[in-house]
């Protein structure tokens, strides 16, 4: 049964394959999607994103179209080049999405449905987005009242796999994350029963900020969170900055702290096993049990 995470790993692996692509082909065994295609063919339209929520994988076309599958029990996505052997027979086949290099195909899917982004908000059944923390609309407080409702119902949720949950608040991704919770001064394996309200207003406060200055920086598009700037060091320094040294815990594992010294550590977190960092010296451990440990050396 594909959790969460499959799913999150098949739209990944579809957006890299076919995002930003033509659609060449278009085939379905379902009469609803046939009916739709008919009207309003997908050949010729760009897919402009294919994103995960939850265990539902939505194809964005252009021209307002969207793909919406549940895997259910059963279903799969497959990808494969142009021309290559499927790895399960026709009469399992529900949706190919063809391009140039690519078929996407969707196996077996229960669910499948076309969507506008109007019919979409009005669904009940797809999980909705969290306000977008770089939206004009999004305040400190909505933020807050966001993972606080959040907490209630996920008492022992871990406050950095909820920073990355799109559900809650939409925008932060891995590098964010770990920035956010350092800079909140916050242990990001800690339970969300033991976050303190001005603690969530601190994070949610850095997560604005930071997000807000990079887009002004222009790297907002960066693949990958490339070229993000948290940490701008000594202002005076005439140095031109390295790209090491733009981030306070990312990707640091095993380096002094630039706060106060100590060995940022890394550990695998949540069941999508992402990579998350921090210093056990400003972010305290706060919970039962013993703090968590984690690797202080790159490859160690
Ligand atoms: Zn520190």
């Amino acid at each position: 049964m594909p959790e969460g995470d499959t799913i999150y790993r098949a739209a990944r692996a579809l957006q890299k394959a076919i995002g930003g692509r033509v659609v060449t082909g278009f085939e379905t065994g379902l009469a609803k999607l046939t009916r739709v295609n008919d009207d309003a063919p997908l050949v010729g339209r760009v897919v402009e994103k294919v994103e995960s929520r939850g265990k539902w994988c939505l194809v964005y076309f252009s021209g307002d179209l969207i793909l919406v599958t549940h895997m259910l029990m059963s279903g799969s996505w497959h990808l494969y080049r142009a021309g290559e052997r499927w790895q399960m027979g026709r009469g399992r086949m529900r949706v190919v999405i063809r391009t140039a290099d690519w078929e996407a195909v969707a196996f077996n899917v229960p669910i499948a449905e076309f969507h506008t982004a109007r019919s979409l908000e009005r669904s009940s059944q797809v999980p909705k987005l969290g306000p977008d923390i770089l939206s004009d609309e999004f305040t400190v407080e909505g933020g807050v009242a966001r993972l606080d409702a959040y907490g209630r119902e996920n008492p022992e949720a871990e406050i950095a796999v909820v920073l990355l949950n799109q559900r809650v608040l939409a925008g932060l991704g891995n590098v964010y994350k770990s920035e956010v919770a350092f800079a909140a001064e916050v242990n990001p394996f800690r339970a969300m029963r033991t976050i303190t309200q001005r603690e969530m207003e601190k994070m949610v406060e850095v997560a604005q900020r930071y997000m807000k200055a990079n887009v002004a920086d222009g790297v907002s598009s960066v693949k990958g969170g490339e070229g993000i700037v948290t940490y701008s060091g000594n202002r005076r320094t005439t140095h031109a900055m390295d790209r090491e040294e733009r981030l306070w815990v990312y990707k640091r594992q095993g380096q002094e702290c630039r706060r106060c010294g100590a060995t940022v550590m890394m550990r695998k977190q949540g069941v999508q096993a992402r990579s998350t960092y921090w210093c056990p010296e400003c972010q305290p451990w706060v919970g039962e049990g013993d703090a968590p440990v984690g690797r202080g050396k790159i490859g160690g």
